[in-house]
């Protein structure tokens, strides 16, 4: 199969009748052999029965229905685990994502031979305070922590070639840094194409505020477990281990000049407690690397590595 079409969708009846035409028309005007994956993120609304009914007129439609709402990233995953095509393709369910987009994205992967192309919304339909701005800070820290020259990281708007895919996992709202996620999995082809960006049609959008918070967690959570998940001790007790001989000196200073030399007493001096402050701090930090360390050896992705080929074995 050359192509599967992954769509995550939470209320949205409304567009995917005009989306799985608008889909079908570009894929078959390239004469590709496609699914496209529905999946149903624990709508409210119709959502579902529209899904089967578009199934009904198109075999390649497909669908899986959530029990309940998990979010976009677990949505992408179980698209990502039942996807059969060469080349994945992720798009909103909003129509904000223009499907005579799919060729260029398609040839990217194909002939180009990129692992991942994201979508760049460079001219956006959306609020300017609520979205773009904050939408530009966050592509900026992104940027600067992964290493990755993309301007758009959360486009909904992407392609993949199938072993990326098949090697990564989303989870919690990681969905924002699937492209980091690529990368610290090992592939570094990783492009981008300008694409069409379009006004919602119909519904409302599906994140509210809390995706300035949780949006910035994930990125620190994803920075610190591909850097070092599985060497938190490298971490902590490098630090943990500075701060502590940092307090031991300013100690040790402190005791000579009280013994010896102008004979102030020790807690009369503000120094005094800075240097009680960095022996906790570096004893505690150490302690918690020792623990991450002790938690990462029991945990059953210790020795999880990607292979990407074997001769012989
Ligand atoms: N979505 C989902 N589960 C959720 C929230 C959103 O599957 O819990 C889908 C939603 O239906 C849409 C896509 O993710 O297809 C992007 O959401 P939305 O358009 O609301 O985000 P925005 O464009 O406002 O960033
Ligand atoms: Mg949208």
């Amino acid at each position: 199969m050359d192509l599967s079409i992954v769509i995550p969708l939470f209320n949205e009846d409304e567009s995917l009748p005009e989306l799985a035409a608008w889909i079908e028309r570009v894929v078959n005007a390239q004469g590709y052999s496609y699914e496209v994956i529905m999946i149903d993120d624990g709508s409210t609304d119709r959502s579902w029965e529209v899904i089967e009914k578009l199934r009904q007129g198109n075999a390649n439609i497909k669908g899986i229905k959530f029990q309940r709402n998990y979010g976009k990233s677990a949505a992408l995953n179980e698209g990502f685990k039942a996807s059969q095509g060469n080349v994945i393709i992720t798009m909103d369910a909003d129509m904000q994502d223009s499907p005579d987009e799919i060729p260029d994205l398609y040839n990217m992967i194909i002939r180009d031979g990129f692992d991942l192309v994201s979508g760049w919304k460079k001219k956006r339909y959306d609020n300017t305070f609520t979205k773009n701005i904050p939408s530009k800070l966050f592509n900026a820290a992104a940027r600067s922590m992964s290493k990755i020259k993309l301007h758009d990281f959360n486009c909904g708007l992407k392609s993949y070639s199938r072993k990326v895919v098949k090697s990564i996992e989303v989870y919690g709202e990681m969905h924002r840094y699937v492209p980091v996620l690529a990368k610290w999995a090992g592939f570094r082809k990783i492009g981008e194409k300008v694409v069409e960006h379009r006004a919602r049609k119909y519904g409302v959008t599906k994140f509210g505020w809390s995706r300035f918070v949780n949006g910035f967690l994930d990125l620190m959570t994803i920075f610190f477990v591909g850097k070092f998940g599985k060497r938190p001790m490298h971490f902590f007790g490098l630090w943990g281990t500075l701060s502590f001989m940092f307090g031991l000196l300013v100690f040790t200073y402190l005791s000579i000049s009280k013994f010896f030399l102008d004979k102030t007493g020790m807690t009369q001096r503000p120094l005094f407690f800075f240097a009680i402050l960095a022996m906790i701090i570096g004893t505690q930090l150490f302690l918690a690397g020792f623990i991450g360390e002790l938690i990462s050896r029991n945990s059953v992705e210790r020795n999880n590595y990607l292979i990407e080929e074997k001769l012989g074995v």
